[in-house]
């Protein structure tokens, strides 16, 4: 479902991501860590060009995403993102929310998309909430609804950054138990995350990087047990 070939990107003259391979079977999912500023948040970027890649190709479903790529909405489409701001709109309720884009851009009507958003709601534990305004929810509740709304959009792929690390701590809990679900039901997942917990239970492959490389790329079993990098294991035993 998701291939990257070598890819390259530079801010400016700094290089945020060298040579990053790495592809992705349909109902894998896979965690990627490391330090802060190792390029965990632009690699996903790239992956439903928010951010362009310099160098290197990057192919989802079966599509590869250049400058002129015309599918570029299509892609985005198949291609749920989850933030760590929940992003969701302010002005907009829940219900809202989840029925915007599947209207717009998936041109469902009304009805069809209200369905299909109750039922997501549903499924991530906040029906109760759908027409409450994005402020008057807590943290857990935000960004379960901003996973209902990527949801809507029966996306093949689902990319996650950091959801739960601007969480009260008793909300992280909620979100990787919504996360976990979606796992257990099949949905393709690319996450950066620093939940191990998470990482261990969910994840068929962790992927660790730093200065912008991918450094280890095991089976999960595999890199909790023998990580293979000092610095993966230095990593390991900070965030445990
Ligand atoms: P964190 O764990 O803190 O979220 P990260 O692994 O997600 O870190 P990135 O956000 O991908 O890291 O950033 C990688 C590097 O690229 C960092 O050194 C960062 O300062 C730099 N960088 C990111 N975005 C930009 C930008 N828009 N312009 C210039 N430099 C950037
Ligand atoms: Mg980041």
């Amino acid at each position: 479902i998701l291939r990257l070939e070598n890819i390259g990107k530079y801010y400016g003259r700094f290089q945020a991501l060298a040579d990053i391979s790495l592809s992705v079977q349909i109902g894998e999912k896979i965690v990627i860590c490391g330090p802060s500023g190792s390029g965990k948040s632009t690699l996903i970027r790239c992956v439903n060009r928010i951010e362009a890649h310099d160098s290197g190709r990057v192919i989802v479903a079966g599509h590869e995403l250049t400058a002129k790529t015309r599918q570029i909405s299509q892609i985005r489409q198949d291609v749920g993102m989850v933030f760590q701001s929940f992003n969701l709109f302010p002005h907009l309720t829940i219900l809202q929310n989840c029925m915007l884009a599947p209207i717009k851009s998936r041109g469902l009507d009304r009805s069809d998309a209200e369905k299909i958003a109750q039922n997501l709601l549903s499924k991530v534990h906040i029906a109760n909430q759908a027409h409450k305004y994005p402020a008057q929810l807590s943290g857990g509740q935000q960004q379960r609804a901003a996973i209902a709304r990527a949801l809507c959009m029966k996306p093949q792929l689902m990319l996650f950054d950091e959801p739960t690390s601007a969480l009260d701590p008793e909300m992280v809990q909620e979100v990787l138990d919504t996360m976990a679900e979606l796992a257990s039901e099949g949905m393709t997942m690319l996450c950066v995350t620093h939940e191990m917990s998470f990482a261990r239970q969910v994840a068929d492959r962790v992927i660790f990087m730093a200065d912008g490389r991918i450094v280890e790329s095991s089976p999960t079993e595999e890199f909790f047990r023998n990580a293979q990098s000092e610095r993966a294991r230095s990593f390991l035993r900070r965030v445990d």
